[in-house]
């Protein structure tokens, strides 16, 4: 739910969010909070009871535009043999900052219902009306929830079934394994002096295994200690998805 739909379509309607979309893997649908508008002037904000800087986005259009979502989805939630799982989700400098953890749990729902604020953000009262949880994209503030839902829907996507080659694309990389990832080359050998660490070069698999941990830990150490404090940042795969692999390898 957005009052810039064009501008989440472009980021998301390219690359592997976009090849995504065309394969049928993640369905991905912006609505246009204006055009639930009461306003002849389609207006969707106004100034904040009590004063103060800027304008506000009213809670009415929003409400308009979230019920048009929840009544289109009636008939294929009906259809369904289990409950839709649907989260509703305002973009917020003031929720929880993201992490690549609790996309993962996001991961679990069919549903992700996304709100973007602008101006000075929306009335308290829809928030408290349908949102399930206000989520951050990092300590800093934007001038809307665009980019910030972008960036969640982009980072939840790719750790779908199928979206990405296999689990393993997102699951050894940085953060989701609990590290930063150790430093990677491709050809040429020699770039400006520099060269390809010969253990790289080896085709000894064990040893090139122990280089990138070890690289790993070096990295992590070096950039993001904080990582390293014992709290588990990385991602723990429950069996379930590693049994629906095998049962998808076996054609189950
Ligand atoms: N007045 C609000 C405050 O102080 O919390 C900030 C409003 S901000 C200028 C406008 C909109 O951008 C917000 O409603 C939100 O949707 C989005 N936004 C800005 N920074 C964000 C962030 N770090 N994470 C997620 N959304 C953000």
């Amino acid at each position: 739910m957005t009052l810039f739909p064009d501008l989440v379509d472009t980021v998301l309607g390219s690359s592997i969010i976009g090849r995504a979309q065309e394969g049928g893997l993640v369905e991905i649908h912006t609505h246009n909070i204006r055009d639930f508008s009461e306003n002849k002037h389609r207006r969707v904000d106004d100034t904040p009871y009590g004063g103060g800087m800027g304008m506000l986005m009213s809670a009415v259009p929003i409400y308009g535009c979230y019920k048009s979502i929840v009544e289109a989805q009636r008939e294929t939630d009906e259809s369904r043999s289990e409950p839709v799982r649907r989260r509703v989700i305002y973009m917020s400098p003031r929720g929880k900052v993201l992490t690549q953890k609790h996309a993962y749990e996001l991961t679990k729902y069919d549903n992700l219902i996304i709100l973007c604020g602008h101006y000075e953000g929306v009335d308290e009262r829809i928030i408290e009306e349908i949102v399930d949880e206000e989520l951050s994209i990092g300590d800093y503030v934007l001038t809307g929830g665009e980019l910030p839902a972008c960036v969640l829907v982009d980072c939840v996507s790719r750790m779908l079934d199928g979206v990405l080659t296999n689990e393993d694309c997102w699951r050894g990389e940085s953060i989701a394994s609990g590290l930063l990832e150790y430093p990677q080359y491709t050809r040429p050998y020699d770039f400006r002096g520099r060269l390809v660490p010969e253990v790289l070069l080896s085709g000894h698999h064990a040893n090139i295994e122990k280089w990138r941990h070890e690289a790993a830990l070096k990295k992590t150490l070096e950039c993001r200690p904080d990582l390293m404090d014992g709290t588990g940042v990385g991602i723990d795969i429950p069996e379930k998805t590693k049994n629906s692999e095998e049962e998808q390898k076996n054609g189950r």
